[in-house]
């Protein structure tokens, strides 16, 4: 009996065996002589060998071999055969066949060892409001290697047609090779591990990837496969409450008269809301929004908070807040903070797995205290 999987807000349903995959895929204890039903780690960095090159152990997948540490293989092959067939954030093509995963020790060191593939006086078109960090290495590191660097609003087509030049037309006229994320997010979910995911589409980029994370050296520790891998098991249920907490909190916010306007790809009220609806499963639980007021009120409002913590990073079980302009977004140039509207009064919310009503009541009192004039 086929049951239709409704997603709620007009959202897509649920990508199917999504949840089965994250917790088996990769994960079958026949593949250790001790049954381990979680995939054993092994922290040593070096494997006695027989005789010079003759590895002892050397772990055979699905016909393709490979000797590392188990562990990172495990997971590596869980998210090249789970995670992008059903990723929850981004919708990638409708199912890819064919995907090869690689663990970096980052999602920057991720990103790092993919414009390894660039040479000098190649261009890199990135979007505007890219994470601070990959702005950071973009303008100021991978710039000093000759590479082309243009920030572009990517919501608005024709500026991204503008901004190619006639030399990196063929990449984007036929879909992304290439996809990269910060596991140190929502994947891991527990704020304790920082690492990156990169899947291509071919053989050929994978083995270029993985000659360079070699050569450079970008790798994730046994212990840091061990905790994401863990993490990615609850992977689907986390990302249906962070929805539902999120849309919640959203809401409460978008209805606030001490609340100038919030952005959140769940309501009506942001511009690619039909977009999302049409490509993504859900939202997340990040939530923008500006406080009404100046600097003062947000500095109050972020003090007076007492469940949602002041910290960066996002997409973890706790929920935090944090002032972009001083915060994550500081090493972002301040004209192109202010084109991007990043002002002292904008506020970002990671919204986590607490109660909701405790965090409505959270930011409740905090918007109400950010604006009584004795609260600071
Ligand atoms: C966090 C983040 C990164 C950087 O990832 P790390 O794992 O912290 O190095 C890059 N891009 C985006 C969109 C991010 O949110």
């Amino acid at each position: 009996m086929q049951k239709k999987d409704v997603s709620p807000y007009g959202f897509l349903p649920n990508f199917q065996h999504f949840a089965t995959q994250a917790i088996h895929v990769g994960q079958e204890p026949e593949q250790w002589s001790s049954r381990a039903v979680v995939v054993p780690i092994s922290m040593s960095t070096t494997f006695k060998q027989g005789a010079p090159g003759k590895h002892s152990v050397s772990w055979v997948w699905l016909g393709r071999s490979r000797v590392g540490r188990e562990k990172r293989d495990a997971f590596s092959l869980l998210v090249e055969y789970s995670m992008d067939l059903g990723v929850f954030l981004t919708y990638w093509s409708d199912f890819l066949v064919f995907i090869l995963g690689l663990a970096f020790a980052s999602g920057l060191a991720a990103t790092m060892t993919i414009t390894h593939l660039l040479k000098s006086g190649d261009q890199i078109i990135c979007m505007d409001d890219v994470y601070g960090g990959t702005n950071r290495y973009f303008r100021r590191v991978a710039s000093e290697f000759g590479l082309k660097i243009s920030f572009v609003d990517c919501s608005k087509t024709k500026l991204l047609e503008e901004a190619i030049t006639p030399e990196t037309k063929r990449p984007l006229a036929l879909g992304a090779d290439i996809c990269m994320y910060s596991a140190t997010k929502y994947m891991n979910g527990h704020s304790d591990v920082v690492m990156g995911l990169v899947s291509v589409n071919s053989e050929s980029l994978h083995e270029k990837l993985r000659f360079l994370q070699n050569s450079i050296g970008a790798v994730p520790s046994p212990f840091d496969c061990y905790l994401c891998n863990r993490g990615l098991k609850t992977l689907q249920v986390r990302m249906q409450k962070h929805f539902e907490n999120g849309m919640a909190v959203a809401q409460f916010l978008e209805s606030h008269p001490l609340v100038e306007k919030v952005i959140y790809p769940g309501l009506p009220s942001h511009p690619q809301h039909e977009l999302a609806k049409r490509q993504c499963t859900g939202c997340p639980g990040m939530i923008t929004f500006y406080i009404k007021g100046a600097l003062q009120h947000a500095e109050a409002f972020l003090k007076s908070l007492k469940l949602f913590t002041l910290a960066e990073s996002l997409g973890g079980y706790e929920s935090l807040a944090e002032l972009p302009a001083i915060m994550t977004h500081a090493s972002v140039p301040e004209s192109h903070r202010e084109a991007l509207g990043i002002s002292d009064t904008l506020i970002r919310l990671s919204v986590g797995l607490e109660d909701k009503e405790d965090l409505l009541e959270d930011l409740d009192q905090a918007l109400k205290k950010a604006h009584r004039p004795n609260a600071y």
